[in-house]
C-alpha cells in the first residue's frame, strides 16, 4: 500500500510537471544539427578551458548556448556509444556491439523492427542525413563493396547518407553515398578482409614501410595492414584506387557534402547527424591547419574540427535557417586518447596537455574521462545561455527530441532513453538520477548514482567508490570506509545490467 501511494504521489508530480512543460513547449526548430566529434575530450577545446587550442566556433556555440558539465556517452569507445545514441538503448542489450571491423554487418535495427533517432526525426517531418563517420556496420554480412549496399543508413531513418564505412584507420578507405561506393571503377573492384589475408600486390606497413608518411607509421601490428595514402590501416584492401579518400581532405569532403545537403533542403525542416573523423587517428590535417596549434597534429585536427562546425553554422544561416530556428547539439562519441595506433608524435607534442581534465582516465576506460564528454546545445531565443551540471546521456537525445516534437515512441523502442527536455532547454538542472557506463576494458560497467560513482572489482583491482562532488578526479576510493554504500551500488548495478547479453 505504501509503495502504491508513493507511486501515485510520484505520478501526480510527473503529471503536473508534464502539464507545465506542455504549456511551454517551444515550436520545434526548423533545423537540428547533431555534431558528433570523434575522441574529442572534455578539455580539448577552449570552450572547456583548454587555452592552447582556440576553437572560436565551439566557443561561439557555448557563448550563445548551454554548456553541460556532466553529459555522457554510454561507452568509452565508438561503436557502442553511437549505437546507444541512435537506438536509445544500452549496447549490452544486443550482441556484437563492440568496436566493429570495417566489413561488419549493420547492427542498428531496421525501421520495421524499432525506432531510431533517424526514423523519429523523419516521423517529425525532418529530412534526415547521416554524414561522416558511421562505424555501425553496413549490409547484412559478406558485403560486396562493388554492388549497392543494403541495409545502409537509408533503412535506419536517414534520407541521405555520405559516410565513411567505419573509421579513418580501417579499410575500406572510401566514401559510401546512399549505399554506393563513390567514384568506384567497375574495372578495379574493391576487396576487403579482416582475416589477415594479404592480396596480391597489396602494400602493407611490413612490406613497404618506405611508403609511409612520418605520421602514418603504425605503433602496433593491428594498424600495420594496407597502406593507403601513406598511412597503414587496420585490415586488408585491394582495388578501388579511384575511390580512395585523401586523409587531408576528409574534413573538407564530408563538410562539403553536409553543406550540399543543407542547401538542398530548401529551407524545409532538416535533421543532420554530422560525424567528424576528427580528432580520431590517423591524424593528417589539411595544410590549412598543419602546424597551427602548439599541440602538434592532434591540436591541428582539433582546429580542423572547429572549422567544420563553423562552416555548417554558416551554411545553415545562408540556406535560410536562422540561429533562432536551429538547434545545434555539439558532442563527442567518447573520451580522449593521445596516442592510439600511430607514431604521430602526439605523446611528445601533447606532453603537457590533459585532454580529459579534470576527470580521470579517457577513451577505453570506466573513469569519468572515458564518457564525460563535451556537450553544448544552442538554440538562441529558446535555450538560455549558461552552464548546466545536469547528468545527461547522449542516448536521451532520442526521447527528448521526440517529446519536443510531440511524438509517441513505439513500445519497445528507445527503452533506456529518458526525456530530459527541461534540462536540455536549460529550464531545469535536474535530469538523470543514474547512468550505467560501459568500457572497452574490463570491468565492463560502472554506475553513476547522483554524484556517487561505483566500479566493480575486477581481477586484482578492488571495487571502487568515489564521491565526485568532493573528489572529481576519482583519487580516493571510499569503498573500504563505506561498505554499505558500495554494496548498495553493487546490487543496483547488477539489477540494471541483469539483461546484459555480453
Ligand atoms: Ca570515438
Amino acid at each position: 500500500m505504501r509503495i502504491r501511494i508513493l507511486n501515485l504521489f510520484c505520478g501526480l508530480i510527473l503529471c503536473s510537471n508534464a502539464a507545465a512543460l506542455n504549456e511551454a513547449l517551444p515550436t520545434p526548430p526548423r533545423a537540428i544539427l547533431l555534431f558528433m566529434a570523434d575522441d574529442l575530450g572534455y578539455h580539448d577545446t577552449s570552450a572547456y578551458g583548454c587555452e592552447k587550442v582556440p576553437c572560436p566556433n565551439v566557443e561561439r556555440l557555448a557563448d550563445q548556448g548551454l554548456l553541460f558539465t556532466d553529459a555522457h556517452s554510454t561507452n568509452s569507445v565508438c561503436t557502442p556509444s553511437r549505437y546507444s545514441l541512435l537506438t536509445g538503448q544500452y549496447a549490452w542489450r544486443q550482441r556484437g556491439t563492440g568496436i566493429l571491423p570495417g566489413d561488419a554487418a549493420l547492427i542498428l535495427p531496421t525501421r520495421d523492427k524499432a525506432a531510431t533517432l533517424g526514423t523519429l526525426m523523419q516521423q517529425a517531418g525532418y529530412r534526415t542525413a547521416a554524414i561522416g563517420k558511421w562505424h555501425l556496420g553496413l549490409g547484412s554480412g559478406n558485403i560486396d563493396w562493388n554492388q549497392p549496399i543494403a541495409p545502409s543508413p537509408a533503412e535506419v531513418g536517414f534520407d541521405y547518407s555520405f559516410i565513411m564505412a567505419a573509421t579513418g584507420d580501417r579499410v575500406p578507405c572510401v566514401y559510401v553515398e546512399n549505399g554506393q561506393v563513390c567514384k568506384l571503377d567497375p574495372q578495379d573492384p574493391i576487396r576487403v578482409n579482416y582475416r589477415g589475408q594479404t592480396y596480391p600486390g597489396e602494400k602493407t606497413a611490413t612490406s613497404h614501410p618506405e611508403l609511409l608518411k612520418p605520421w602514418g607509421r603504425p605503433s602496433n601490428n593491428q594498424h600495420a595492414g594496407t597502406i593507403i595514402d601513406g598511412i597503414s590501416r587496420i585490415g586488408h584492401m585491394s582495388g578501388g584506387t579511384a575511390a580512395l579518400w585523401k586523409d587531408q581532405d576528409i574534413a573538407d569532403d564530408i563538410t562539403t557534402a553536409a553543406e550540399r545537403f543543407i542547401a538542398g533542403c530548401g529551407g524545409k525542416p532538416l535533421f543532420l547527424y554530422f560525424c567528424t573523423n576528427d580528432i580520431h587517428v590517423p591524424r593528417d590535417p589539411h595544410a590549412r591547419f598543419r602546424g597551427k596549434s602548439p599541440l602538434g597534429i592532434r591540436g591541428d585536427v582539433t582546429l580542423q574540427m572547429d572549422d567544420s562546425l563553423g562552416r555548417l553554422m554558416t551554411a545553415l544561416e545562408t540556406a535560410g535557417y536562422p540561429a533562432t530556428e536551429t538547434l545545434i547539439i555539439f558532442t563527442s562519441d567518447n573520451g580522449p586518447v593521445i596516442s592510439d595506433g600511430y607514431l604521430d608524435r602526439a605523446r611528445i607534442d601533447c606532453a603537457d596537455h590533459k585532454p580529459a581534465h579534470p576527470w580521470r582516465g579517457g577513451k577505453y576506460t570506466l573513469y569519468e574521462g572515458g564518457t564525460r564528454v563535451p556537450f553544448i546545445v544552442s538554440w538562441p531565443g529558446t535555450i538560455q545561455p549558461g552552464t548546466s551540471p545536469a547528468l545527461l546521456c547522449q542516448m536521451d537525445i532520442g526521447r527528448t527530441l521526440a517529446t519536443l516534437c510531440g511524438l509517441e515512441i513505439p513500445a519497445g523502442s528507445m527503452r533506456d532513453s529518458e526525456n530530459h527536455l527541461p534540462a536540455l532547454l536549460g529550464r531545469s538542472q535536474d535530469a538523470r538520477r543514474e547512468l550505467v557506463t560501459q568500457a572497452f576494458e574490463a570491468p565492463r560497467y560502472a554506475l553513476r548514482s547522483g554524484q556517487s560513482k561505483y566500479i566493480p572489482a575486477f581481477r586484482k583491482q578492488p571495487e571502487q567508490l568515489y564521491h565526485l562532488a568532493t573528489d572529481p578526479a576519482e583519487q580516493h576510493n571510499l569503498a573500504p570506509q563505506q561498505p554499505e554504500e558500495a554494496a548498495r551500488l553493487r546490487t543496483r548495478l547488477q539489477q540494471l545490467t541483469a539483461d546484459s547479453v555480453h
